[in-house]
């Protein structure tokens, strides 16, 4: 029997220099370190070069890749895994908002969200994320509904999963500003962040204004749905870069989507994003969804764009950006399953981060978390041993498997990675029948 102080080393791991909070010796092709990770208790003691000689336990890994736990900074935990009961009838942006509007209304009591968030927290970390933020849906009756449930399972889940939450609501919403100013006292109660999906109505500047006005009254950060569109005259994200300067606003800002500018005239794209730098918003891509939604077309033709924003563009501007996971299993998106490595992956075709890889590892650990304001997973000594184990030594192993028997820790312990059964949502399901 081991005792829980006594020290364990993997040896000989690869891990990502973004992974690392020091570079230790000099990093293969692929930007990898090849490294011993000792762990005592529940934290990294240390770590060291891997020719660096190792006494006591360890494991050798062979030259494996070895990362920090992920980040999900992007989630909407309570539309969650209702595609069985509610789908999608055409794929598109249209009918996904008027199918979550239908089983909103007919199911989404605390019982049904509970159970749906639960099984979709379980997904997430079993596949080895430790932070999250969920977008929740904010107008009235919901509200009242989803905002204890989220207080709840974020009290139930704090040592397996740090979560946030941002309250959803269509910036016409902000029109009301009585709603408005008690959904945000009420988002300021559960410590949550303030956000809003930002749409071209013709105020769209006063409404931004207003938003900015309340998040500073309250001491709030703001999460923003952007510009999810095809139509290049979307442009609330320069909107939102003005007002964050104009009211020298000094919170976080998180920005999700932003397909638009990817269709707008380079120079009014970039124009947009030296504003963005310049006014410190970070970016939140959201691949996997967007490549679903966008450009969806109804008469028998092909999509013509990956619906994807302008990452690249942003990264060489200095702009902190972020990869997540949006929706799971609802209108929204018919499929996923909140694993951060397989929106890495599917991020990495879709959005080209190869070749060289360079610093995109960061868009799952470091970046969320800056933009979240929590400590970002690293390998570091004295940093908690959540680590996840793969069975791949390069990206082209990595990526070209799903990495379903990765193996997870959490405090120096390996957990369960058995995904939730999706059984547990029958119930659920029958119930609007
Ligand atoms: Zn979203």
């Amino acid at each position: 029997m081991t005792h829980s102080n006594d020290l364990m080393t993997f040896t000989n791991a690869r891990v990502h220099e973004t992974h690392l909070s020091q570079p230790l010796g000099v990093a293969d092709d692929g930007g990898f370190h090849r490294v011993n990770v000792t762990l005592q208790g529940n934290k990294i003691s240390d770590v060291t070069a891997a020719d660096h000689t190792i006494e006591g336990t360890k494991t050798d890994l062979a030259g494996r890749i070895l990362t920090p736990s992920f980040v999900d900074c992007h989630t909407h935990l309570d539309k969650g895994h209702i595609w069985s009961r509610q789908p999608n009838p055409d794929g598109s942006f249209g009918g996904a908002l008027s199918a979550v509007a239908q089983d909103t209304a007919a199911n989404w009591s605390a019982d049904d969200l509970k159970l749906r968030m639960d099984f979709a927290l379980r997904c997430a970390y079993a596949h080895g994320t430790s932070a999250l933020r969920t977008h929740i849906d904010s107008q009235a009756p919901q509200a009242a509904i989803s905002w204890p449930v989220f207080e709840d399972l974020r009290d139930t889940w704090a040592e397996r999963i740090t979560l946030q939450a941002v309250c959803l609501v269509g910036i016409e919403a902000v029109r009301d500003t009585m709603f408005f100013n008690t959904l945000a006292k009420r988002v300021q109660v559960a410590g949550g962040v303030l956000g809003a999906v930002t749409y071209m109505v013709p105020d769209i500047k006063d409404l931004i204004d207003q938003v900015f006005v309340t998040a500073k009254d309250l001491g709030l950060d703001l999460d923003f749905h952007a510009d999810e569109t095809g139509d290049p005259d979307a442009v609330s994200l320069h909107l939102i870069a003005q007002a964050a300067l104009r009211h020298e606003f000094s919170g976080r800002i998180n920005v999700g989507h932003c397909c638009s500018l990817a269709r707008q005239p380079d120079d009014t794209a970039l124009g947009t994003l030296d504003l963005v730098a310049k006014a410190g918003l970070s970016i939140t891509t959201l691949p996997m969804c967007n490549l679903y939604l966008q450009d969806r077309r109804h008469d028998g033709t092909t999509p013509r764009w990956r619906g994807v924003t302008l990452v690249h563009e942003m990264t060489s501007r200095g702009i902190n950006v972020a990869i997540a996971s949006d929706n799971t299993r609802d209108p929204f998106y018919a499929y996923g399953d909140l694993d951060m490595m397989e929106v890495y992956r599917m991020a990495t075709r879709i959005l080209h981060l190869d070749h060289p890889v360079g610093q995109w590892p960061a868009t799952m650990t470091t970046a969320p978390a800056n933009l979240m304001g929590i400590a970002p997973p690293t390998i570091a000594i004295g940093a908690p041993a959540d680590l996840i184990q793969f069975r791949a030594r390069s990206w082209t192993e990595l990526l070209s498997r799903p990495q379903s028997d990765r193996i997870v820790l959490r405090g120096g312990k390996q957990i369960d990675t058995t995904l939730p059964d999706y059984s547990d949502l029958d119930a659920l399901m029958e119930s609007s029948k």
